[in-house]
Formats: C-alpha cells, structure tokens, sequence
C-alpha cells in the first residue's frame, strides 16, 4: 500500500499534485511502495549557474535547470523554458509530465525538461544567444542524442534552438542535429513542427466532441491564452466551423457571443501573443473562463481552474492545452458536473510527438511530407485518446487518472524489466 499524501489537495504545488495523481495511479495499478519511490521525483537534476556578458559588458549570473526523470523506456525528452518564475519544483514536475506524455503516445522516451531563470523579454538577441550557448556547455555532459534531447517550450523558439544546436556540435566536433529538436527546416527541423501543439489539441477536441456528442461545427469555443498553443488552435477550430467567442492574453480577454473575427485577431498579434490591447471592450480573464461556451481551453498559465470558478465553469469539455491549467479539487468538482476533461498529458502531447518525427528524421538524414507528418501525428493521438477514454470508463475514474495509468504503465514495466525495481 503506496502511503498518502497529507497536504490539502487545493494547496498543492504542481510537484506535489503531480506526485499525487502518480500515487493514485500506481494504486491502481497494485504495484508497490518502491515503483512510487522510483518515479516521484526525477532520476536526475541538474542546477547550473551560467555567466554571461551583457551589452552593457557586465557579466550576470543566470541559474539553469535540467531534469531527467525516468530512462527506463530510452533517452529523456523534453523542452527549455526561459522565464523568470521558472523554479526547481516546476522542472521536476514538467519532466515528470513529458514522461507521462511520452508513455501515452507510445513514444519510445522518458520525460525530461530544462528551464533558465530569465525574462528573455528584456535581453537582447546577443544576451540571448550568448546565454543559449552557455546553457549547453553547462549540461552538456547530460544531454545527447541517444541521452536527453531538449526542445522548445515557454519563450523559447527556432532560432535559440539552432544556437544551442550549434554550440553542442562546436563541443562534440559533429554536427548534431538530433540534439535538439524544433530546429528551423534548414537545420533538420521537421515540417508541421510550429504548429503540432494546436494541431494536436485539434485533434483531440476532435475525438472528445464525437463522445461527448457536440459537433464542432458551431459549437462554441473559449480559449485562454493567444501564444503558440492559443493562437494556432484558434485558426484551426475557426476553419472547422467553430465559433470562437472568446480569446485571452495577459492583459486582458474578449468575448463576443457571436463569434470573433479570428483572421483579424491573428494578423494583430505580436510575437509574444498579445491582442487584446487593441481593444476597449474587454473583460478579465476570471470572467472569460466563466463564460456560456461549449468547449473551453486554457492555452496559458498553470492553476486556471480553481475550487473559486470551477463551480461556475459552463463548458461541456475541458481541453488542457495548457500544461497544470485545472488543481485536483477543480478536476473533482468538473468530473462531478459531468465535464468532460481532455488533461494536459494527453491535450498537449502532439508538440513532443512532432519531435519524436523530427528526431526520427535526422536519424535517418530522411526528410518526410507535411501529409505524412500530419497523418501519423493523428494516427498516433486517436489512439491515445481512445485508450485513455477507454481506460476511465472502464474503471469509472476522471480521464487524468486515466491518462496517468496508460501513461505510467510502459515506464514502470521498463524499470522491472531492467532490475531496477
Ligand atoms: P506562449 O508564450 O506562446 O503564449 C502564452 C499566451 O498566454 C500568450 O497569449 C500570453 O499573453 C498569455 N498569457 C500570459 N499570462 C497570462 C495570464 N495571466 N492570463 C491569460 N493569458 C496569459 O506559450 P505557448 O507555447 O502557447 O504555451 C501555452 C501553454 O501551453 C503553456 O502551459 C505551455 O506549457 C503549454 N504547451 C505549449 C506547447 C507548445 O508547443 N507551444 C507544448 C505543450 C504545452
């Protein structure tokens, strides 16, 4: 019997929470205390501090984050996220959920994740580049193509991927390409890979409209968040027929019952996924997510969704674009009113399959179509949704409890089968 944890689930961090469906899971699974052991906390964690010149020719420290949860299954995989906030707890937590990703899409990968304590925002292209390269010196002895392979992931993009791509080749003496992936086309980048996230997403509001019996052709969708994940969601879904009748940035939201003009929001935003500064008329992002709509997607921040608003959300299906979006009491309380919750795990799982394909190329120096990119990447997230679908009706569990059994399941059998639990 795995033991339980005693902190109220609200106040949970995301490490916390993340432990707490793992132990849930690995209950129902009837494995032991020592596979809980295994796989609470990633296998390693590196902190590094990276000295880097600044335009102004002071030299200022910046505190890095790489972790490697499980390598059981193979090499660990997983993005580098530049942001301030970024903190120990959160790295863990984040590889512990690419982990959970990987296993869901039968991909043949642990999870891993990095993160820079920085507002890439206020540097400058050189300060960022310099910071990039030095990152890489610092973990390059942990990462690898056949070892741990970074990706991009919170203001991290092409072009920093291509530096940190650079300075690993500079260090091994070969040319690298798959290190890293979300590299730009010309340096073995896959096609598709900009917009898998959304497409993923896509996907799966797809398969959850078919059970939950809307038809996405006027349904009604909200979507917080007009970043990477938002934004391109946004397209896609309005191309099907959605109506989208309510969008979000950091500084605020806009709803319109009648739909929005999705073409105009898109040519107005700027790189970093702001909109709604052009408007006057908008409302906050507490009243947006409360909104009538019948499909809601949090696209940006952790702990959206909260014992505050969940009481009063009104969508039929929950689509956790967002990675943490939605605490354990919020999910309880949806699970009872009978929304259906699409969770992050399997939400958000086409950004890293999409990056298994372009590893898989540069494996090969064989390059694929956007058709096959696109068709396999659907293959693959049908399945997983219907495998995790099947998995909570058959246990009557909600669809994240689900989805960190499928999820879990090939990792620990890897660590039996190696000896190590
Ligand atoms: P992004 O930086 O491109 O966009 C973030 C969006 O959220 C922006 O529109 C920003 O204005 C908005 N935002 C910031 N603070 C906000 C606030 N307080 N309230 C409302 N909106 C706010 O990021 P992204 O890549 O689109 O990632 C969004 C989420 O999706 C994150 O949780 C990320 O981990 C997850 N995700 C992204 C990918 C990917 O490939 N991009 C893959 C997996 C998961």
């Amino acid at each position: 019997m795995i033991k339980e944890k005693e902190s109220s689930k609200e106040q949970m961090n995301v490490l916390e929470r993340t432990q707490e469906v793992i132990r849930l899971a690995l209950e129902r699974m009837h494995y032991k205390q020592e596979a809980y052991d295994l796989v609470k906390e990633p296998l390693r964690l590196l902190t590094v501090r990276i000295p880097v010149r600044m335009d102004d020719g002071s030299v200022k420290v910046f505190t890095g984050y790489r972790a490697q949860h499980n390598d059981a299954v193979g090499p660990t995989k997983g993005g580098i996220r530049f942001h301030q906030d970024v903190t120990e707890e959160e790295v863990k937590a984040l590889s512990m959920w690419m982990s959970i990703k990987c296993g869901i899409a039968d991909l043949p990968y642990g999870g891993g994740k990095g993160g820079i304590q920085c507002d890439p925002r206020t540097m400058s292209f050189g300060e960022l580049e310099r910071l990039s390269r030095g990152y890489v010196r610092a973990i390059s002895q942990i990462v690898g193509p056949t070892k741990d392979i970074p990706a991009p992931d919170v203001f991290t993009n092409s072009q920093i991927m291509a530096w940190m791509m650079d300075e690993y080749s500079r260090i091994r003496e070969f040319d690298s390409p798959g290190f890293i992936t979300g590299k730009p086309l010309v340096l073995g980048g896959s096609v598709g890979r900009e917009s898998s996230t959304a497409k993923g997403v896509t996907i799966v509001t797809r398969e959850a409209a078919k059970v939950a019996g809307i038809n996405i052709e006027g349904s009604k969708v909200i979507i917080q968040g007009f970043g990477n994940a938002g934004s391109f969601l946004a397209k896609f879904l309005y191309d099907e027929g959605a109506k989208i009748v309510g969008i979000s940035d950091a500084y605020g939201a806009l709803y319109d019952p009648e739909g929005l003009d999705i073409n105009y929001l898109l040519d107005n935003r700027d790189s970093f996924g702001t909109v709604t500064k052009l408007f006057s008329n908008t409302i906050t992002n507490k009243e947006l997510l409360i909104k009538s709509c019948d499909i809601l997607v949090p696209a940006a921040l952790e702990n959206q969704i909260t014992v505050e608003n969940a009481p009063r959300i009104q969508a039929k299906i929950l689509i956790e674009a967002a990675n943490g979006p939605t605490t354990l009491k919020a999910t309880e309380i949806l699970a009872q009113k009978g929304i259906l919750i699409v969770p992050d795990v399997l939400a958000n799982a086409g950004g890293v399959i999409v990056s298994y394909f372009e590893w898989v190329q540069n494996n090969q120096g064989f390059y694929w179509t956007e058709e096959e990119v696109s068709n396999r990447l659907e293959r693959i997230l049908k399945t997983s949704f219907l495998n995790v679908y099947d998995t909570s009706r058959k246990n009557d569990i909600d669809m994240r409890l689900a989805a960190y059994i499928v999820g879990l399941k090939k990792m620990i059998e890897a660590s039996q089968f190696r000896g190590w639990i």
